[in-house]
């Protein structure tokens, strides 16, 4: 199973990096998790866009979805045609994308795609690749993915704050790509907002408890990518969990 990082920039776009967006390739199947602003483009670098087999969205933020609009466009007024392309996420997807698209949430996208309500713990296979959603702990209806393929096992946060769900989906997985958005704060400053995301340290808590073999730091934001405090997030994550660890980048490819 390959992992190809298409955008890994958190919350909105970097100047070197569209928002959430992963390419997971194994036996001819493809698929595509979260699809955020400006992602599109990078991604049809990696694959024909008509080539995907399936998308996961993981919740209705907009850096998570925003760029199935452009999809939607490309799909139905680009030069291929093909089947509707079957798009997992939460309740209401379908009518954001819709509204987005035509100023509808009615409107019917159904030429263009096939939209499935995820449901935690169900699994979804999509040829051998098995994808099980599990809510984690963010605003709204979040999802963490469990990919796998084989006996390898890919786990994504989506956007999570710790959480014992993360730590259940991502058991023994080869790769946690997990979210870093906040920096542990330093002692006079205030502690962070719960509910919402993680910081390096505890990234690696999770994936520590989790056993994971190797983590992936993504869902970075611009302004600490500005500051270089991605270094301390790696060295925070580096001071709970002993396997290899690596920031996510555009166009980095892993196999998992
Ligand atoms: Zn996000
Ligand atoms: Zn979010």
């Amino acid at each position: 199973m390959r992992l190809t990082v298409i955008g890994c920039a958190g919350s909105v776009p970097r100047p070197d990096s569209a928002a959430s967006c992963y390419l997971v390739s194994a036996g001819g199947v493809e698929l595509v998790l979260d699809l955020g602003n400006g992602a599109l483009g990078p991604l049809a670098a990696a694959i024909d866009p008509i080539n995907v087999s399936a998308v996961f969205i993981t919740h209705l933020h907009p850096d998570h979805w925003a760029d199935l609009s452009a999809l939607c466009v490309l799909l139905r007024h680009g030069p291929v045609r093909r089947p509707p392309l079957p798009v997992y996420g939460p309740r209401g997807l379908a009518q954001r994308v819709a509204a987005a698209n035509t100023g509808d949430p009615k409107a019917d996208l159904s030429d263009v795609f096939t939209f499935v309500t995820l449901r935690p713990g169900a699994a979804v296979e999509v040829g051998d690749v098995r994808v099980t959603a599990a809510e984690v702990a963010h605003p709204a209806q979040a999802y963490g993915l469990r990919v796998q393929s084989g006996d390898r096992v890919l786990a994504y946060s989506g956007d999570s704050d710790e959480c014992e769900a993360l730590v259940a989906l991502a058991r023994d997985a080869h790769l946690a790509l997990f979210e870093a958005s906040f920096i542990d704060p330093a002692p006079q400053e205030p502690a962070l907002p719960p509910g919402l995301h993680m910081t390096g340290t505890m990234a690696g808590r999770v994936a520590r408890r989790a056993a994971a073999a190797a983590l992936m730091l993504t869902h970075t934001v611009h302004w600490n990518a500005v500051s270089g405090a991605h270094d301390r997030e790696l060295k925070a994550a580096a001071s709970q969990f002993d396997g290899p660890i690596s920031l996510a980048a555009p166009g980095l490819v892993v196999e998992v």
